[in-house]
């Protein structure tokens, strides 16, 4: 299905001003966005604008009670300079399920990927073409009734807009097991995209940081010791031959990175399970030398090695990241079909035009 939207381009294109070669994550934005409104039972008025500032009202209900949910993808640039993404059918089911549980109305799916392409279609020139960097793309939807009661609002605004990056992490990262804080629990928001996740995550981070690690590795909150994923990432462990990752719950986002690794790694023939694992069967790998991979994986990182795992008093000092070949090899191979180097043997590439990317 087509939906109208309605394109008012920039007549102050910004783009001269981008140094593409230096790009930091998250701190440049493109020339338009894409915005929809919610109410009268119905998303409608879908437009493309100049990227630019929103005016608020200050009982705007979103900003109060969190209702507000979000998602995020990156296109690349295939060799012939076709504008790729990467299975984003998975972002607007996930962003569904995120709204569901939020009480906001769903965007419909077919309209989430109409308009995404459309922006990036416009805003092309915008992807970076050096390695490692892309365009990332930050849908988000936010309660807009002008209302300071606590209730579910009944007018919501959808907002689609783009950021041409550099790398989010720039080498291996530090956890820190931590049973101090927890992040998800079940019947909780866990496995959505809420911005109050990640705000309440935030003081963990910082403390984590202020102790010389660069994120929080989550676990349960009834045991402690269940490993959930860390900040954006979910987290994969090679103990022995077998990778492990959780298994996905209430509690963990099911992560795009996530699913299409797992795919990965079995077509190498490789074992991979998806169960429960606890921090002391990480310790006792570790301690009889059986650890051999840990890494994280998210669109914003893709993938990123682990190079210590503080757990209580314990630091875990993992093997060098040159001498441990899973991790770079399987993010080579997943930037590879990403970029459109690599055949898409699983239809994951779709271009900004509707036919599949000839990549
Ligand atoms: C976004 C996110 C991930 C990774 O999901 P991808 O779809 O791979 O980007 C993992 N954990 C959390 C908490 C996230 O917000």
């Amino acid at each position: 299905m087509k939906y109208p939207i309605s394109i008012q381009r920039t007549t102050h294109s910004k783009i001269d001003s981008v140094d593409f070669e230096n790009l930091p994550f998250g701190k440049i934005f493109s020339d338009h966005m894409f915005l929809a409104d919610y109410h009268d039972g119905k998303w409608q008025n879908f437009r493309i604008t100049p990227f630019g500032n929103l005016s608020m009202h200050p009982a705007t209900m979103g900003l109060h009670y969190g209702q507000i949910v979000w998602e995020g993808m990156k296109s690349y640039k295939s060799p012939k300079d076709i504008p790729l993404l990467f299975r984003p059918d998975q972002n607007a089911h996930r962003f569904t399920k995120s709204a569901t549980r939020m009480a906001m109305p769903p965007f419909p799916e077919d309209a989430f990927i109409q308009a995404i392409q459309t922006l990036v279609e416009l805003d092309k020139n915008w992807i970076p073409t050096r390695k490692g960097y892309s365009l990332y793309i930050r849908p988000i939807m936010y309660a807009t009734d002008e209302y300071i009661g606590v209730r579910s609002s009944e007018t919501y605004t959808m907002m689609i807009f783009t950021s041409p990056v550099g790398n989010y992490y720039s080498g291996a990262v530090k956890l820190w097991a931590t049973d101090k804080y927890v992040r998800a629990f079940e019947g909780g928001t866990g496995f959505t995209k809420t911005s109050g996740n990640y705000g309440a995550a935030l003081c963990a981070a910082t403390e984590a940081r202020k102790m010389g690690y660069d994120q929080c590795l989550w676990m349960d909150g009834v045991h402690h010791k269940y490993i959930h994923e860390s900040g954006t990432m979910n987290v994969f462990m090679q103990l022995g031959d077998t990778i492990i990752t959780p298994e996905l719950s209430e509690t963990i986002l099911d992560g795009v990175t996530r699913k299409s690794l797992i795919t990965l790694l079995r077509d190498r023939g490789l074992k991979v399970e998806e169960r429960s694992i606890t921090i002391d069967e990480v310790v006792e790998a570790y301690d009889s030398g059986n650890l051999h991979e840990m890494f994280g994986s998210g669109t914003a990182a893709t993938i990123a090695p682990v190079s210590h795992l503080l757990y209580r008093d314990k630091e875990m000092v993992l093997k060098k990241v040159e001498e441990r070949p899973l991790w770079e090899s399987l993010k080579t191979e997943l930037q590879s079909i990403q970029w459109g180097i690599l055949p898409d043997r699983h239809n994951w590439i779709i271009s900004t035009s509707d036919t599949l990317a000839s990549v």
